[in-house]
């Protein structure tokens, strides 16, 4: 089958299966298969040298049965509509899932953030929420980061908001620095939820995670911090990557090192003793654990059956399409689904949103084993329906984040 999938159409396929599979009836499946709100505004600013430039900003509030609208904004270039609706939809299912009280959404700016300057961001980035605040708010949307943005990009959303409001309100972002109300371990949370659903695969698995070997896609937020907490319990890195290529070192990399040596030169690649790979010869390496976090549809029909790893954790969203889901499944090898894999970051954002609401906040330890009880838990639940279905981990984590949002749909009714 020939594979001319846009990210929206996978979306829009899985909610169908689940939809089926858990007998949910037309109308059900119609609502939950479009969002409630689709933003498209013009951000005009002024650049460092006195022109203006115009981008293109998105917001797509997807379904808040559950809880206020939350999800990331990302600043990439030829991000589409489309595209950041189906994050959102992702976004609801993985809230769900996590069982934490909030809804999805996803934003974005089309824009290559390497070509603007710090003060452009900054302007780009407040002129931005100022034109969609009426639709923001601790209560109705919470922005977080995603690709390309991070927590001094929260810090400006939430600045503005609050100067837009009168009032400072912390609680209208999460991923901000922890100087300003973030909270401790959110920057490590997505790539420490990673390696938390690695453990507890690896039980039912029978894979010996000392001394096991894992090759990373994509060496920013997600990449690095689930190489650091791989580490952290006793396996080897092998590979990293970024943009511009990847690296491999069959005895493990020194990943403080690797990230110091990319902060001198821009790449990962030339860091001594290894060997310079593509991103694709990444993807394909004889290794125990594959965490693709970078971007999506990397793992298709075109190199699926060429994936030696025993399980493939999904940091990114949609890194894997439908047709190469299948191929993994039918290779027994284990795929842990990104709306469980990378639901750390949005669970320790709710962390993050409760310590503002209560003014409070929370020592590490305390975050940390709450990310981990969290993750097991989702973990467990999803194992649940594996087991009671027999199917792969993406049907049965997408029956429970579908199913627990529809039971909230039915329950609150439709009003008039
Ligand atoms: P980031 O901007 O910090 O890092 C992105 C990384 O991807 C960089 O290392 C970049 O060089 C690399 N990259 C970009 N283009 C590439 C290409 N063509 N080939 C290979 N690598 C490429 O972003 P992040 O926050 O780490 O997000 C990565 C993925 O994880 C995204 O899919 C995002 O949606 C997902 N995610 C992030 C979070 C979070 O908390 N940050 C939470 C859940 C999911």
């Amino acid at each position: 089958m020939s594979e001319e999938h846009t990210p929206l159409t996978v979306a829009q396929s899985q909610l169908k299966l689940a939809s089926k599979k858990l007998g949910l009836d037309s109308g059900m499946h119609k609502m939950l298969s479009q969002p409630k709100r689709s933003i498209s505004v013009s951000i005009d600013i002024r650049m460092d040298n006195g022109t203006v430039d115009v981008f293109n900003g998105l917001r797509v509030q997807h379904w808040d049965a559950r809880g206020p609208f939350k999800g990331g904004i990302r600043y990439y270039p030829n991000i589409t509509l489309e595209e950041v609706t189906a994050l959102a939809m992702l976004m609801t299912w993985k809230c769900a899932i996590a069982n934490i009280p909030f809804g999805g959404a996803k934003g974005g700016i089309c824009v290559d953030s390497k070509k603007l300057s710090q003060h452009e961001l900054e302007r780009l980035t407040r002129r931005y929420v100022s034109l969609i605040v009426e639709y923001l708010g601790p209560h109705r949307d919470i922005p977080a980061p995603d690709m390309y943005t991070d927590a001094q990009t929260m810090a400006w959303i939430m600045d503005t908001y609050s100067q837009l409001k009168g009032y400072r309100i912390p609680e209208s972002a999460t991923g901000k620095p922890v100087e300003i109300g973030g909270s401790w371990g959110r920057i490590e949370a997505t790539g420490r939820g990673v390696i938390h659903c690695v453990k507890q695969a690896s039980v039912n698995n029978g894979l010996k995670l000392k001394g096991a070997s894992v090759a990373i896609q994509g060496f920013g937020n997600v990449g690095y911090q689930a190489a650091v907490a791989a580490q952290e319990i006793g396996c080897k890195v092998v590979a990293v990557s970024d943009s511009t290529g990847g690296i491999y070192c069959i005895d493990g990399l020194n990943i403080p090192d690797v990230l110091a040596h990319k902060e001198k030169t821009q790449t990962v690649q030339g860091y001594k003793d290894c060997k310079n790979i593509t991103n694709e010869e990444l993807l394909e390496l004889p290794c125990d654990v594959l965490i693709p976090a970078a971007l999506q549809n990397q793992i298709t029909y075109k190199n699926a059956d060429k994936i030696k790893a025993r399980m493939v954790a999904e940091g990114a969203n949609g890194p894997t399409t439908p047709e190469a889901d299948k191929i993994l499944y039918e290779k027994e090898i284990c795929l842990i689904p990104d709306i469980l894999a990378n639901s750390g970051g949005v669970t320790v954002s709710y962390f993050e949103w409760v310590q503002n609401l209560t003014r409070e906040q929370w020592p590490l330890e305390m975050v940390n084993r709450k990310l981990e009880e969290k993750m097991t838990k989702a973990f467990n639940d999803v194992e649940a329906i594996v087991a009671k279905e027999e199917s792969d981990m993406r049907t049965g984590a997408l029956m429970l984040g579908v199913g627990r949002v529809a039971n909230a749909i039915k329950v609150l009714g439709l009003w008039p």
